[in-house]
């Protein structure tokens, strides 16, 4: 079983090379942040309760979050492995995720590191935003916001992986074809 946590700041194309990594390895595709989008889509209380925190660009409490991957974990137990994005963003969140998957003895692979410069991070958000419908990507105040809670709560996750020999830091730099390729050489060398 292949279980990759595809890792970097808002904005490092974690959505957009989890495609790629889900044609490729047959991958199942948890992304927390689209999760809760479709929560609040649905107008449930969990959705509603984390808009609050999401608008601001801040992080929805962590027991939301890992209530909402064991659900999936759950209901998806034939697959053949996971990519989580997005997910984990605390050293809490990624302890109780390898607890979950521990008890079904399918640890974390890797940790692919996508690495990218911050002003990159802006122009790319911004951009995306112009389609993407997202408040959270329309606003410069919130995304400058959502990279320093990345920065302070969710960049030490590096030391996290790292600790277990499990962190692959990969350059997220250039056309999508290009990151697709290096993530792909990382993940068939596992
Ligand atoms: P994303 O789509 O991954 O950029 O997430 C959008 C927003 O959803 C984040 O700014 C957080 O407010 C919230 N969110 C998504 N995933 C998590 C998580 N693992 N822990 C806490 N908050 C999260």
């Amino acid at each position: 079983m292949l279980n990759l946590v595809l890792f970097g700041p808002p904005g490092a194309g974690k959505g957009t090379q989890a495609e790629y990594l889900i044609e490729a390895y047959s991958l199942l595709h948890l992304s927390t942040g689209d999760l809760l989008r479709s929560e609040i889509a649905a107008g449930a209380k969990l959705g509603l309760e984390a808009k609050k925190y999401m608008e601001k660009g801040e992080l929805v409490p962590d027991e939301v979050v890992i209530g909402m991957i064991k659900g999936r974990l759950e209901a998806n137990q034939d697959a053949n492995g996971f990519i989580f994005d997005g997910f984990p963003r605390t050293v809490a969140q990624a302890e109780a995720l390898d607890k979950l998957l521990n008890e079904n003895e399918t640890p974390i692979s890797a940790m692919l590191s996508l690495e990218v410069e911050k002003q990159e991070l802006i122009n790319r958000l911004l951009k995306r935003g112009e389609s993407s419908g997202r408040p959270d990507d329309q606003n410069q105040e919130v995304i400058e916001n959502r990279i320093n809670v990345y920065n302070e709560k969710t960049a030490p996750l590096v030391d996290y992986y790292a600790s277990f020999n499990k962190h692959y830091g990969v350059d997220g730099m250039g056309s999508i074809e290009e990151i697709a390729g290096r993530l792909k050489q990382v993940v068939d060398t596992l």
